[in-house]
């Protein structure tokens, strides 16, 4: 787990436009604010209204947020949803997290992008993957009793040092 990083420690060789953003040093379009979590405009919107929720506290990818965080990222994510929405005229969202390089995250300070969506407004993400295969169930059997075991053996370990 990768240890929080307060904004005022990020230096030059860890530079974060977020945390710059949270601290004043660059411009934002705030539309929700705590003192957890902020939501602000994405600077280069998929569609208009498209908001990123992001803590105040800079954590890189999903696995290093606090759950408490985690938790409240998500209810703030779910009040405004549909305020977005409506404001932005949208007819339904994509909820989007973006955890790691190979995922495509650019910034690595975590968001959640609310991006509203439109028919036909061109944005897709598309899943099923075009072109991917449906495995044998065998091979969906086992890769979920890999993932069970794994998590039972995770959680025995965290007992066992709590
Ligand atoms: P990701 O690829 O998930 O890390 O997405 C990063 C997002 O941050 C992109 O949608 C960018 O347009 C957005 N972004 C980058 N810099 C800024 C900024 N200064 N203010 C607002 N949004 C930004
Ligand atoms: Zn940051």
């Amino acid at each position: 787990m990768h240890a929080p990083v307060h904004p005022t420690n990020v230096t030059s060789n860890h530079h974060c436009i977020f945390c710059d953003l949270i601290r004043g040093a660059a411009e934002v379009s705030m539309c929700y604010e705590d003192s957890q979590v902020i939501a602000f405009m994405d600077i280069q919107p998929v569609n208009a209204g498209h908001v990123l929720v992001v803590p105040r506290e800079h954590y890189e990818v999903l696995q290093d947020i606090p759950r408490d965080v985690g938790q409240h990222m998500y209810e703030v994510a779910t009040r405004l949803i549909p305020v977005v929405q409506k404001v932005a005229g949208a007819e339904d969202m994509n909820i989007v997290v973006n955890s790691g390089a190979a995922a495509g995250q650019n910034v690595f300070h975590y968001h959640i992008h609310l991006i509203p969506r439109k028919h036909g407004d061109g944005f897709d993400i598309p899943l099923p993957f075009p072109g991917s295969e449906m495995p044998n169930r065998h091979l969906l059997d086992a890769m979920a009793a890999q993932i069970g075991a794994s998590l039972r053996n995770a959680s025995m370990k965290s007992h066992a040092t709590s």
